[in-house]
Formats: structure tokens, sequence, C-alpha cells
């Protein structure tokens, strides 16, 4: 049997590795040749990790499974009757089985035009990016700009009052009004102004009301504005207009809610309204034969008659149920009982030793909610040596609020096309003309 796993995230790569060393082959297709932990992202973008320290190469991690394959490459299309997983370049894959993990992307709810304003942090560019604009804006400050132009360079919005924006709207304020204070001459970082946007009427909806009133009191501690119950009605290159205020900004960072990749099309299926595959408690998808979705592309109701939520502990567990599903199938014949998702706590962390914990029956905030958070998430990083690193550089930020990252690096630019030596002249223009095509 050949299962095809598309996508190396939480979902499918926790399916491969249930999977590994069982007699059936498999093949594991992703667009990027690392698995990212997607949680630590905002680390990235605020110059506390460096984008190696939160991703692992695909192959490393697969490597001991000699029946597991690895392919680079994009997936655009299935042809599900003939069981054919189609792929950008390079031949189509035929599959027994196909396991669709490909994630999410943001939801701009009607205005993907404000992404270019406003990226969200799902990918290590996007925390790239936004990383070089902070920093960026904040060395154009330093080196002369009238009151106004300062202010709006000195101010960064994140929008939606879930776990990521409150995640970043922290970082980034630790980041611009402390950790930079010793660095600029003529600035006061203190200044900095960083602006949480969210449209309901508390944050973290998600969590019990006293959590969400936990975590806005922490970020007015580390200075950052609440503003609750206001919509985003417009996001441009120089800021945003909010219930019809316009806040001048340098950089925007959207976290207000997502939807799942573009991938029910390839079904032939419609999705639900975040564009959800529907799938049955063993994650088949009925009238697809052979097709499985896992993660925050599929849509399964939990316990509580609700969907359950796009969290990495979900993905996790379902790319472990499905991989042991099949591998049973293939050894025994036997068909899963259906898949139980087992919360294990909702969390979501709020600057220097300040974080929530969600338990269903009970709660926790404060310094211990943030040392539970720092070890699962040491925990979960996939490899041990970036657990020791991340530990370290974690433990050195907590004791003296430093951050060693602050690189502001903008795509290398392309190398002009070699001199053509005396000996290969004749030879001279076909590698120029190949380059250029590459492009
Ligand atoms: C900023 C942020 C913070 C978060 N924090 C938390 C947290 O603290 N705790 C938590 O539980 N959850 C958190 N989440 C949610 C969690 O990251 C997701 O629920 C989880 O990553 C979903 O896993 P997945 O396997 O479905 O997809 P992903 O982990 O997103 O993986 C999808 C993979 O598919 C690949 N792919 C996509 N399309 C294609 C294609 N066409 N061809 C080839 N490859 C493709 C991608 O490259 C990627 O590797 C956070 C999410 C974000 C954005």
């Amino acid at each position: 049997m050949h299962v095809v796993i598309v996508g190396a995230g939480f979902g499918g790569l926790a399916c491969a590795k249930a999977l590994g060393l069982r007699p059936l082959r498999v093949t594991v297709v992703d667009r990027v040749n690392y698995h990212l932990f997607v949680p630590l992202l905002y680390q990235v973008a605020t110059a506390a990790l460096s984008p190696s320290d939160i991703a692992e190469p695909i192959r490393r991690i697969l490597r001991r499974y000699e029946n597991v394959e690895v392919r680079l490459g994009e997936v655009t299309g299935v042809d599900w009757q003939a069981k054919r997983v189609l792929l950008g370049e390079g031949p189509a894959l035929d599959y027994d089985r196909l396991v669709i993990a490909t994630g999410s992307v943001y939801n701009y709810f009607g205005h993907d035009e404000w992404a270019r304003y406003a990226p969200g942090l799902r990918n290590l560019e996007n925390a790239r990016a936004v990383r070089a604009q902070v920093l960026r804006a904040l060395e154009e400050a330093e080196a002369g700009a009238d009151a106004d132009r300062r202010r709006a360079l000195m101010t960064t919005i994140v929008v939606g009052g879930g776990p990521t924006g409150v995640e970043t709207a922290g970082a980034v304020a630790e980041l611009t009004r402390h950790a930079l204070a010793r660095d600029f001459r003529r600035i006061d970082p203190q200044e900095a102004r960083v602006v949480l946007v969210e449209a309901g009427p508390r944050l973290l909806p998600a969590f019990p009301p006293h959590l969400g009133a936990y975590a806005e009191a922490r970020l007015a501690k580390l200075g950052v504005e609440v503003l609750l119950d206001r919509a985003v009605e417009h996001v441009g290159p120089d800021g945003v207009t909010v219930s019809g205020e316009r806040i001048g900004a340098s950089a925007v960072i959207w976290g207000a809610g997502i939807r799942a990749a573009p991938a029910a099309e390839w079904l032939g299926l419609s999705g639900d309204r975040l564009g959800r595959i529907a799938v049955t408690p063993d994650l088949s998808v009925p009238e697809r034969p052979g097709v499985y979705v896992i993660g925050d592309m599929a849509l399964l109701a939990g316990a509580d008659g609700a969907p359950l939520p796009a969290l990495a502990q979900v993905a996790k567990q379902q790319g472990i149920y499905l991989g042991t599903a099949l591998a049973r199938e293939v050894a025994r014949g036997e068909a899963p009982a259906p898949f139980r998702f087992h919360n294990r706590g909702n969390t979501a962390i709020i600057g220097r030793s300040a974080a929530v914990f969600d338990f269903g029956r009970y709660q926790l905030t404060g310094r211990l909610a943030w040392l539970l958070w720092a070890f699962v998430h040491v925990y979960l990083l996939v490899g041990f040596q970036k657990r020791v690193l991340v530990s370290i550089q974690w433990l050195w930020r907590y004791l003296t609020y430093e951050r060693g990252a602050r690189l502001i690096m903008d795509p290398v630019p392309a190398m002009p096309p070699p001199a053509p030596s005396r000996g290969s002249r004749a030879r001279g223009p076909a590698p120029a003309s190949g380059r250029r095509s590459r492009r």
C-alpha cells in the first residue's frame, strides 16, 4: 500500500511517524523542506529566536523510517478518481491512501488586498518581513523624522485579540519598549506604541472571561493599548482605519482569523465557510475513496458538538490516530474506532513571565503558567539540540531582556552574471540566459 501525505506540519508529520517502519510505502510531500514550529513564529518576528531555532529539515526528522520518502514540491491538485496527486513540477504521485494535511492561511474576511500591508504570521518569510519592518522603522525614527512621522514609525498595530494577537502584541511591546531601550540614542523606546485591535468585546474569546481580563491587564502593564469592540475598516501602506479613526503605523500584523488552505477544490468539494473539508469520525472524506483530511483542514465535531479547534494538538492527535489506524488496517484489516480528541489545555503567553492556561475544569495564570508554557513548548520542539538551544536563549532573555536575532535581512540581491573568461567566450551567453529563464 502507498500512502501519500500532503503537508509535513503537525498533522502530516505525526501521521508519517506513526506509519514509520511499518510494512507499507509512505511519501510525504511539502512545498518547503522543513517542518515549522508555527506557535513560536511570533518570537522570530520579534527577534527573540532565529528562524532555524523553530524549523527542522523534514528529511532529518524522518530519516530513521526507511519506508518513508520525502518529496519537495507544491501540490496543485488531486485526480481522486485516478488516485493521483498532481505536483506543480515533476511527475504525479499515485496513491492508495491520501492524507491531506495542508493547514490553514489567514482570513482577511473578503479583503485579501490587506494581506500586502498586514501580513499574518504563518511562515518564516512573514516573520522575517515583520521583524525587518519593525526594526527598520525604529532605525528611520532614530535617523531623524518630524514628530508625526516619528509617531507613526514607532507604532505597531496587531489585529485580533485571540492567542496569536495577544502573544504577538506582548512580544512586540517587550521588544520595542524594553529590550531596545539602551540601544538607541535619539528616540525614546518608551514612546513606542503597540495597539491591539479586537472587534469583539474581550480578549481571548475562546478562554474563560477572567483569563481574557487577566491578559488585558498584563498587556496594559507592558504598555500595549487594547482597543475592544473596534473593527478594522481599512488597511493601507501607512496604517489602519479603526472604527472611523485613522492610526498611522509602520507595521500592521494580522492575527484575526484563519481559514483552511485551498485544498477542498482539489477534491471537487466546496468546503464549509472556512474552506474546511467535512470528515467522518475515522477522518475519511465521504465519497472520495481512500482520502483522509487532518489538522486545520478537517471539519469534525468534538464531544461538545462544536467543530474541533485549529490547534497543533488536534492536528498531532489526528495524525497519530490516522497513521496507527492505516497501519492496523494493513496488518489486520481492522476498521478503526472513531477519533476522539483529548484536550491537553489551551494556553497563551503575555510577555515576560505571564501566561494563561485553560484546562477546562481549572485555570492557571501568572509565572507558574508561564513556566508551564515554556516547558511545554520546549518539550514539543522537534530536535533535542533545539530544545537545549531554545531553553538557554529563553533563560538568558528572561534574565537580561536581550533580543539576539535583531537582523534586518532583505532578500539577497541577485548575483550579476559572471564576466566571460577568455577560455569560455564561445559558450558565454548560454549560462547567462539559462540563469535568466529560471528567475
Ligand atoms: C501564529 C500562530 C500561533 C499558534 N500557536 C499555537 C499554539 O500555541 N498551540 C497550538 O496548539 N496551536 C497553535 N497554532 C495553531 C497550529 O499552528 C495549527 O493548528 C497547526 O499548525 C495545524 O497543523 P496542520 O498539520 O493542520 O498544518 P500546518 O502545521 O500548518 O502544516 C501544513 C503543511 O502543509 C504544507 N503545505 C500547504 N499547502 C501545500 C501544498 N499545496 N503543497 C505542498 N505542501 C503544502 C505547508 O508547507 C506546511 O508544512 C498557532 C497558529 C499560528 C498561525
